[in-house]
């Protein structure tokens, strides 16, 4: 068996891992990637956010010349759906990006390894691939091996009638009911998904609300929106079982009458990924909830052995784990390297979007903060109007005392683009005076983060 050495051996080419890997080869460090998949770029680039934004734009597409060109004074006659393009386009579009990211590999001189990378002692990792194993010394190792759907007990996931994420990125035909357990953010983008090329969509949702975690308002006025879309939302739904039964989907629910369906998703949360990583090689034990802990420098209890992204917990996005791995790479090589884990912003990429960055008014209520609130509403802006995309506002908190802005929720077209000026503001500690003395481009949909800022202090222009 042969061994190569590198500083630095990353195990996992998701968003954190790769990330890493490029900044820690940027910074001059010999870098290797081992990777099981035949792709790059980990559930994010190949089964999760790209895949389905792809379906959500081209969906949203397909919606709007059905039920809104008209409006436009455009009339279609004769708009038919043809999913295998679609899901063709969305096949392309993911090959394109995780060749992609071959191609900064090559750049940045990063060694691929394929195979299940595993921890073999002190420095040591083995690569088991089809045609033997690879053993590999590493001066650091970074374990971002991401996670996978969480199961739900009861139910037995089949591949196809009963899936996660991945079977609905693929479904060959429309379902003529999809049940969806789980109103977060898969949820709730993947029931838009099909419920736009029309499926009858039910969304079974544990909770009393939708989107748990984000403002309570917000996630009140989704519900709203999504229901007006033909989204079925069924609150405080407990899924005790699902499978298949003669041909078709049955789901029971505690308490309530059973639902049958041609598919059901599962999209209860996802768990860390941290089997067969041999892990125990080098005496690392996980916490409770199954992550990896670590300190300082993203360190685990097992000497230069480092851990970043959904493994470690903490918001399960893509963009937290790039974060950590910009991080880890500053701080191994130069000491530098900061996460703010304070302006993480999330957005569902439903439609309308739904974008938070910061605390939501449930939050500062409970930790018994003041807070002054500024709300407006989209279909007070005169671009909203002219896009026809009247639905949402957008809100502003910001600390009594000091004006400091707290916390930034949309609901509304392109919230997700909208939401990054309020995280450079809150990164650069803003107060809400700030955003209200910037001046905003006219028409823009950003016009309504600056009044909501003004109606902080009462002074809204426009509403
Ligand atoms: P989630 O945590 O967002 O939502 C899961 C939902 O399932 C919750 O509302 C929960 O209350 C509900 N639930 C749990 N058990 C249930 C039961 N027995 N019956 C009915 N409902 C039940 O998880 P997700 O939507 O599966 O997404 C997984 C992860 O992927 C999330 O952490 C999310 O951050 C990430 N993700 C992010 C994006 C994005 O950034 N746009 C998109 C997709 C996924």
């Amino acid at each position: 068996m042969s061994t190569t050495k590198h500083d630095l051996v990353v195990i996992g080419a998701g968003p954190g891992g790769y990330v890493a890997a490029i900044r820690a080869a940027q910074l001059g460090l010999d870098v290797a990637v081992v990777e099981r998949e035949s792709a790059l770029g980990g559930t994010c680039l190949r089964i999760g956010c790209i895949p389905s934004k792809a379906l959500l734009e081209s969906s949203e597409r397909y919606w709007a010349a059905r039920n809104e060109f008209a409006a436009h004074g455009v009339k279609m006659a004769g708009v038919k759906l043809d999913l295998t393009a679609m899901l063709k386009r969305k096949k392309r579009i993911v090959e394109d990006l995780t060749r992609g990211i071959e191609g900064l590999f090559r750049k940045n001189k990063i060694t691929r390894y394929a195979g299940q990378g595993r921890l073999l002692g002190n420095g040591r990792i083995g690569v088991k691939a089809k045609d033997g194993m690879t053993e590999l010394q590493a001066g650091v190792i970074l374990i971002a091996t991401g996670s996978t759907p969480a199961p739900l007990p009861g139910v037995e996931l089949d591949g196809g009638h009963v899936g996660t994420s991945t079977d609905a990125l693929s479904y060959a035909t429309v379902p003529r009911h999809l049940v969806v357990i789980g109103a977060g953010y898969i949820g709730l983008e993947l029931g838009s998904v099909w419920n736009r090329l029309g499926a009858r969509v039910t969304v079974l949702e544990y909770l009393d609300r939708i989107l748990p975690g984000m403002d309570a308002e917000i996630a009140a006025e989704a519900k709203k929106l999504f229901e007006k879309q033909g989204i079925k939302l069924r609150l405080k739904a407990n899924v005790k079982s699902a499978g298949r039964k003669a041909r078709q989907c049955v789901v029971e629910i505690e308490g309530q009458k059973r639902l049958t369906c041609d598919r059901v998703l599962v999209a209860v949360g996802r768990v860390p990924r941290t089997k067969d990583l041999g892990l125990e090689k080098v005496g690392i034990e996980l916490d409770k909830k199954g992550y990896i802990p670590v300190r300082e420098g993203f360190a685990t209890s097992a000497k230069g052995v480092h851990a970043i992204g959904d493994v470690i917990g903490g918001a399960m996005l893509a963009h937290k784990a790039e974060e950590e791995g910009m991080a880890f790479a500053e701080q191994l090589v130069n000491g530098h390297g900061y996460v703010n884990y304070s302006t993480i912003p999330s957005v569902v990429y439903t439609h309308p979007e739904i974008a938070s960055v910061g605390r939501t008014e449930e939050d500062l209520r409970e930790a018994k903060t003041e807070y002054r609130k500024g709300v407006f509403p989209l279909r007070a802006n005169g671009r909203a109007l002219a896009m026809g995309a009247t639905e949402g506002k957008v809100k502003v908190l910001a600390e009594a005392r000091t004006d400091r802005i707290l916390g930034v929720h949309v609901i509304g077209a392109r919230a997700g683009d909208l939401i990054a000026e309020a995280v450079a503001a809150m990164n650069f500690g803003a107060s809400a005076e700030d955003l209200a003395r910037t001046c905003h481009a006219h028409p823009t949909l950003a016009e309504s983060i600056r009044e909501a800022a003004l109606a902080v202090d009462d002074r809204s222009i426009h509403s």
